[in-house]
């Protein structure tokens, strides 16, 4: 629905087209297009007469429901911009989020009422609970809709507030950072990231995701990440059916999958990985699914090829960032050859997406050489909130710095190597995790690899190795390096492996390599003191 600009416009479009049609399925309970549209109704006027103003932030502390996404349109529809804060963040983490935005009120699950209490900071001033009051709270207000297409400035009445006027720039959410690299920044996106990328698809004829009504999505990666708030929205915008979990679990996923008939799904590689090596799952659990949309980490060709063969049905991988507004590039399913070199790929910018390769100078650079990949794309972020130097580091011109380090080939695909700040320095060259985690996990006796640069005293990193061996395997280092040496340049062979029982990760399936590595760096500092 090409003439789709805002959340606005989505919610009473297919309100009055399928009113009827489920728009979120969550634990048996349904939301229609109908009910979410006069459900957010309700909570943009409650917004209003708990007295925000378009602009002010709303924080949403809670688990996947149906509540957050009629609070997502509520939001939406009263101008005010939704601060969706991961659950899984410790009480001085949630508190660093509802502080920095500024949130002026807060949804809250009664499970997560402790953490609020423990936060060192003041908390919102107004806190609605999302459990037994929140239909009353809502009832209580008007399902009419509020007038958001008017600009009318501040009428002859001073006391009556402006309706909000929303536009593609006015902006909808502010996402933190997942602070793999750093403290968590707040990423302002408007309306417009979440229409951009589909509008520049149907303005080329193109639409790789080809949704078809009656389609059912699963969201496996959480709301609160942008390529869970992405996926999610690009069904409401298509006006498809989406699955959300509580919290992702493989063995309810599959269940899912199988029981409702899904037919779209968008995860990280990690969660395809522990749906596919739950007890007994195979590829009679997959025959509804005809798409699955993939990102947000690097995957290794072994687990890409073992999804294709048990899942079977169309692959689309995405690559993109929070600041990008999500996906930029995309490895369309036709690329999606086993044993082809493009798997290596993270795929081609979309029309109206531009990709270039910089060195530390910020000089272009031909294809092929590795430097950091910049992507100029229409959905990109407005700022980072309250951090206008940082802004202006990452946003220049139009163009997103990513802090990957890639290459473009000739072709114009995009291969992301790794993290800037994962490089491994050994004797002066780079060495990228992924290319050797890749190349690990091409052995039967690792289930996953990771690897990190430690501190060494003649080459100033060597690399380390963490090993989670595969079921009834017990690889040992000699095995392991015999089997890399014909594959890898001697400088980026692990000088040490360790086996480990779990990778640390993110809720959004990203390595905490920092966990692992820090414990070399702390000991190296102790040595020198
Ligand atoms: P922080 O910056 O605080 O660490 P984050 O970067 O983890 O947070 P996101 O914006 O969700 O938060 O992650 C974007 C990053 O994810 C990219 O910069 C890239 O490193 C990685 N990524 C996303 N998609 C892909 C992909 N298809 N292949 C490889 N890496 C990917």
């Amino acid at each position: 629905h090409p003439q789709l600009r805002t959340l606005v416009q989505t919610a009473s479009f297919h309100a009055e087209h399928r009113p009827t049609t489920p728009a979120v399925l969550c634990e048996g309970r349904t939301l229609t297009y109908g009910q979410l549209h006069s459900g957010s109704n309700r909570i943009a006027h409650a917004l209003r007469a708990a007295g925000l103003r378009p602009g002010d932030r709303v924080a949403y502390l809670g688990k996947e429901s149906e509540h957050y996404y009629e609070v997502l349109f509520g939001c939406a529809k009263s101008g005010t911009v939704l601060v969706p804060v991961n659950w899984r963040l410790a009480a001085p983490e949630v508190g660093h989020v509802l502080q920095d935005s500024g949130a002026r009120l807060l949804f809250l699950e009664t499970e997560f009422g402790p953490t609020v209490e423990r936060m060192p900071s003041a908390p919102p001033e107004t806190i609605v609970a999302l459990d037994d009051g929140f239909s009353a709270w809502k009832a209580s207000h008007p399902e009419t809709d509020l007038d958001t297409e008017s600009d009318t400035e501040p009428d002859a009445r001073p006391d009556t507030d402006p309706p909000p006027h929303v536009t593609p720039d006015t902006p909808a959410a502010q996402l933190y950072t997942s602070g793999t690299t750093g403290l968590p920044k707040g990423v302002v996106l408007a309306h417009r990231s979440f229409f951009a990328i589909r509008d520049a698809l149907a303005s080329e004829g193109l639409d790789w995701i080809d949704w078809r009504t009656g389609d059912i999505a699963l969201i496996g990666i959480p709301g609160f990440h942008v390529g869970g708030l992405w996926w999610a929205t690009q069904n409401f915008n298509a006006g498809t059916t989406v699955v959300a979990m509580r919290a992702f679990d493989a063995r309810e996923a599959v269940g899912l999958i199988r029981d409702l008939g899904i037919t779209t799904a968008c995860v990280v590689p990690a969660m395809l990985r522990m749906m596919l090596s739950e007890p007994g799952v195979g590829a009679e659990d997959f025959t509804t699914l005809r798409k699955v949309v993939y990102g947000g980490s690097p995957i290794s060709e072994a687990l890409l090829e073992e999804s294709l063969t048990v899942v079977n049905c169309e692959f689309a991988q995405i690559y993109g960032l929070t600041e990008t507004g999500n996906t930029a590039v995309c490895l369309p399913p036709a690329a999606h050859v086993p044993g082809s070199s493009l798997m290596q790929a993270a795929g081609r910018p979309y029309p109206g997406v531009r990709a270039k390769v910089i060195d530390a100078e910020g000089r272009e650079l031909p294809p092929g050489a590795v430097g950091e990949v910049c992507l100029a794309t229409p959905a990109h972020m407005v700022e980072y909130w309250g951090l206008p130097e940082k802004t202006a580091e990452v946003l220049v011109d139009g163009w997103v710095h990513t802090g990957d380090a890639g290459y473009i080939d000739e072709d114009g695909y995009v291969v992301i190597r790794d993290r800037i700040k994962d490089a491994i320095l050994v004797a002066g060259e780079n060495v990228y995790p992924a290319e050797i985690e890749n190349v690990l996990e091409g052995h039967p006796g690792v289930a996953e690899a990771v690897v990190v640069g430690a501190p060494d005293a003649r080459w100033g990193e060597y690399v380390h190795a963490f090993v989670v061996p595969a079921p009834e395997h017990r690889p040992t280092p000699r095995d392991l390096h015999t089997f890399l040496v014909p594959q890898l340049a001697g400088f980026k062979l692990p000088a040490r492996y360790e086996l480990i029982d779990s990778v640390p990760r993110n809720p959004s399936g990203k390595i905490l390599r920092r966990e692992l590595r820090d414990r070399f760096w702390s000991a190296s500092a102790r040595k020198v003191n």
